[in-house]
């Protein structure tokens, strides 16, 4: 409960810092900004749309089709849990020699993020399965919440478990061609490092079929999407959260029009056993999780799967690698190290301001 609520604050403050007082409090000024906050994908999905002031009702409609989407991407698409879910059957027919028919939509997922694997050296992948569920991360929430951040029921796996666990975690054996896709035993797949930045894209998608939408910021967990403009014409400001104390943030971004913005931060997700911190985004290179001194990145870019793909890789990565990797993609990047230090692009220059 403590981890959720500390979530809500985020993005309670981010709210603030976006400068969106007047929400459904009956402000007369900007009658026509409408917004949501709900649950879906495990993650806070928190909605604005701006509209012209007499479709209050299409606002509503939007952001209901919006959270619709996430829950059918979830459902249908991208859950290792839900057995209605394309990966989840994929997974399962892992070792059978049987190849699956992959859908048209979780091709072309599996086409970029296979494009990411492949261009940071595997230091993204989405093979990770088995590793990630022998770290157990999807339990983590609820484990700190009962121990307060000292958690006693999380055992570190052992030595030889991350071996094998990564011996099933490897891209290369990953056989796709065309639309089939073969498992071989023991490989899981997980998309939990591109999941979010997904919503973004098919929100863009929803958002450009409504003409009457003027503007909107669209957010689920580390992931945000800034689209149109605001009636005033002024930027989107997006916050980048303090890696250091996760209520706060170190500035923010200004924007204008689409952006994809993608967060991975070690203070997202993570046990504490015996005083050591262990955190969600696992180095496939060493079954354990990424220790490559950055505490946060934050990726810029016009597609939501690649913000969050690349969000996941350059953390593994580390800055100097990592902001290589950034640019390969014409995407910008900044990197919070251990000691603080903020490193960026250019471009990510060109629109930050330090608090
Ligand atoms: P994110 O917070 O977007 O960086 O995604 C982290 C999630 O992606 C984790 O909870 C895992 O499910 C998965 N993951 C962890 N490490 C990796 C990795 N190196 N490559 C791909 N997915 C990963
Ligand atoms: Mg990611």
């Amino acid at each position: 409960m403590k981890k959720f609520l500390q979530k809500v604050q985020a993005i309670l403050s981010l709210i603030c810092i976006l400068g969106i007082s007047c929400i459904g409090t009956g402000c007369s000024r900007q009658p026509e900004v409408y917004n949501s906050v709900d649950t879906a994908m495990g993650t806070i999905i928190n909605q604005t749309i701006y509209a012209s002031p007499k479709e209050a009702a299409l606002q509503r409609e939007v952001t209901g089709e919006i959270l619709s989407r996430i829950h059918l991407l979830e459902k249908d698409y991208l859950s290792w849990r839900l057995d209605t879910a394309e990966i989840y059957q994929i997974n399962r027919s892992a070792g059978t020699g049987q190849a699956k028919v992959l859908s048209d939509k979780l091709a072309g997922i599996l086409e970029q993020c296979k494009a990411v694997s492949a261009a940071s050296d595997g230091a993204f992948d989405f093979t990770i399965g088995q590793l990630a569920r022998l770290w157990d991360i999807d339990t983590w929430a609820t484990m700190q919440a009962t121990d307060s951040g000292q958690n006693k029921r999380f055992v570190v796996p052992t030595q030889e478990q991350i071996h094998l666990a990564m011996s099933n975690s490897q891209i290369d054996a990953l056989g796709v061609e065309g639309n089939q896709i073969l498992l071989p035993a023991g490989m899981q797949l997980d998309l939990g490092a591109v999941g979010k930045g997904i919503v973004l894209d098919d929100a863009k998608e929803i958002l450009a079929a409504h003409t009457e939408v003027t503007g909107a910021v669209i957010s689920a967990g580390g992931s945000i999407l800034t689209y149109g403009s605001k009636p005033d014409g002024s930027c989107w400001n997006v916050a980048i959260v303090d890696p250091f104390d996760s209520a706060g943030s170190l500035g923010i971004l200004k924007l204008t029009g689409q952006c994809c913005v993608s967060t991975s931060g070690d203070y997202e997700r993570f046990v504490e056993v015996d005083g050591k911190r262990y955190h969600h985004i696992l180095d496939p290179a060493t079954g354990y999780p990424a220790d490559s001194g950055v505490r946060s990145v934050t990726i810029l870019s016009d597609s939501g799967i690649l913000s969050d793909a690349l969000s996941t890789a350059c953390f593994v990565l580390g800055v100097e690698e990592g902001l290589e990797l950034a640019q390969c993609f014409q995407a910008e990047a900044l990197f919070v190290d251990e000691e603080g230090g903020i490193y960026m692009t250019e471009g990510m220059h060109n629109c930050f301001v330090a608090n």
